[in-house]
This record gives C-alpha cells, sequence and structure tokens, in this order.
C-alpha cells in the first residue's frame, strides 16, 4: 500500500501533469469504487484542475468552480481517492478513446480499472486496483472534510506541528504498543506497515513496546526516526514517474518486507543478524531482534518453521 513518501510523490507527479488542463471526463469502471452520488463524477467535466493535495494517504484533485454550469458552480470540486493495498495510479499522454465500461466489480481477482480521468489534451489517468478484496475508494466532494476518515485525521508527522512534545502526547494518551500507535492515521497520518516497520528499526524499538513506557529520551529518539525515515523515503520517491514508485518504496526497506535477509544494523554497521518477522492473518511485520528486541525473537508460527 502507498504511503506518506509515496503518496506525496504520486500528488507531485499527477499536479505537474493535470495542473491548468481541463478535465474533458471522468469514467467510472468500478461502481463499487465510487462512494459518493452528490455531486455526480459528470459534475467534474468542463473545470481546470487548480491543484492535487495529499491528506494521509489520500489524494485530492482539486477541480475550479464551473462558471459555464450555474447548478453545480460556486464552490470547486475535489476528486478524493485512497489506493488502499491494491490500488494504483496509471498515467497516460494518450488515453485510449474506447469509453470504460461500469461494472459491479468486487468480484474479479485480476487488475481492474476503477475509473478514468480524462484531460482536454487526450492525457489522463486510471485507477486501478488489483487483488481480490477491493477497497480503493473515490469520493467526490465540495469539501475533503466531507469524507470522515480525512476529517479525522491526526497530525501530518513532516508538519512543523509535530513536535516531541505533540509525540509524547499521543505516546500518553492511550497505552498501546507502538506499531499500533504508529499505523493509526486518528494519530498520525500516513503512515502504515512498511514505514513503521522502518521507523521502529531505525529507532531500535520493539514494534510491542508499550506507548505508556516511552521515557523523554526514548521519546526523542523515536520523533527523530520518524522524521528521519520519511525524509528519507520522500527523497528518494521525488520526481519519480508513478510506474517506479513500487519498485523505489520497495528498494529503500532496511527490515520491512526482508525476512530472512541480512539486517543493515544501524549507523552503517551491521549488526550480524537476520530479519525476522511476525505474521498475521492479512499482513506480517518484520524486525530485527538484535537491533529491536534485546537479541530475543518475538513469537511467530511461520517464523519457527522457517528457521527450523
Ligand atoms: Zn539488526
Amino acid at each position: 500500500m502507498p504511503e506518506l513518501p509515496e503518496v506525496a510523490a504520486l500528488a507531485d507527479f499527477l499536479r505537474e501533469r493535470t495542473s491548468g488542463r481541463t478535465v474533458a471526463a471522468v469514467e467510472v469502471g468500478s461502481i463499487a469504487a465510487l462512494k459518493t452520488f452528490d455531486p455526480p463524477v459528470d459534475a467534474l467535466a468542463g473545470r481546470e484542475v487548480t491543484d492535487v493535495a495529499r491528506h494521509g494517504k489520500w489524494l485530492d484533485l482539486v477541480a475550479s468552480a464551473a462558471p459555464t454550469s450555474p447548478g453545480h458552480g460556486g464552490a470547486p470540486l475535489h476528486l478524493v481517492f485512497h489506493l488502499s493495498r491494491g490500488g494504483w495510479v496509471r498515467w497516460s499522454d494518450a488515453l485510449s478513446t474506447k469509453p470504460v465500461r461500469p461494472s459491479l466489480g468486487g468480484s474479479s481477482r485480476g487488475a481492474i480499472l476503477a475509473l478514468r480521468v480524462r484531460l482536454d489534451d487526450g492525457s489522463g489517468f486510471d485507477l486501478t486496483e488489483a487483488g481480490t478484496r477491493k477497497r480503493l475508494a473515490v469520493h467526490v466532494v465540495r469539501d475533503p472534510a466531507e469524507v470522515e476518515m480525512i476529517a479525522s485525521l491526526g497530525v501530518e508527522p513532516l508538519a512543523p506541528e509535530f513536535t516531541t512534545e505533540v509525540l509524547a502526547g499521543l505516546l500518553s494518551a492511550r497505552n498501546q504498543q507502538i506499531k499500533g500507535l504508529l499505523r493509526d492515521q486518528r494519530a498520525i497520518a500516513g503512515i502504515g506497515n512498511a514505514y513503521s516497520d522502518e521507523i521502529l528499526h531505525a529507532g531500535r524499538f520493539s514494534p510491542y513496546k508499550q506507548t505508556g513506557s516511552f521515557t523523554p529520551e526514548e521519546t526523542a529518539r523515536l520523533h527523530t526516526a520518524i522524521g528521519e525515515v520519511l525524509a528519507e523515503a520522500i527523497a528518494a520517491a521525488s520526481g519519480k514517474p508513478a510506474k517506479e514508485l513500487k519498485d523505489a518504496k520497495r528498494a529503500g526497506m532496511r527490515v520491512h518486507g526482508r525476512t530472512g535477509l541480512p539486517c543493515p544494523g544501524w549507523n552503517g554497521i551491521p549488526c550480524g543478524d537476520i530479519v525476522h518477522e511476525v505474521s498475521f492473518a492479512d499482513r506480517s511485520m518484520q524486525y530485527c531482534p538484535t537491533c529491536q528486541t534485546g537479541g530475543k525473537p518475538l513469537a511467530d508460527r511461520r517464523m519457527s518453521k522457517l528457521l527450523r
């Protein structure tokens, strides 16, 4: 799933290509992906794209007020979407002129075309989704805050407001595992399963460490790790075209998705251990026992089978 660094790069990528262009048409491929019906997607046609913004892991294509259609005019419209696990943006300088045929979606195993945005010069982009569980969500709204999951987003971790004191407040608000807090969009916006693994490794914390147990020194270390890991990932993703972002994300990982490979250690000194994992029904997390859990592997059925 794309997280803050990839979504930020996607926003830059789309902003560069769509700003100043007029939306020619929006075609729905998957009716299940479209979560709103008023205003209709057709209301975007004829409007100029003025910006592409990011809210947490959400993308927000902003279309100007439409002077030509009084019924829908007045305020700008926002096409906001969340790519979720299998969703992606596919850009084309010259889209096929064949209209997209709508389907109910949800049942197909392969990648589906959920939504197509056509611009006035024939270019545009598709929102696609792969996998059996289709969760891509598209909303057309007058204000992004109309989407509850956007309105409830927590602090942006790279914004100046995200101070060590703010992090301390989040840690002490409710005692829970740190891994869960980092992924909680209502606490901190934009961090998911992959970057929380990376942040915990960079800060040398067990994913199970209780948030109530953080000392001021540990809180400061975690704050630094969040900032450094995300800034580094943004630098790596920035300027890359949409189709290269997934590989760039994978290549930059220290522990996430690297089960069984040598841990890169920290401060440039390898620790000699290998990356371990704990697997759950729908995801897994990776960590290094030497760097993060005092050398003691966390319990995991699959991992113990792998090592036997
Ligand atoms: Zn290590």
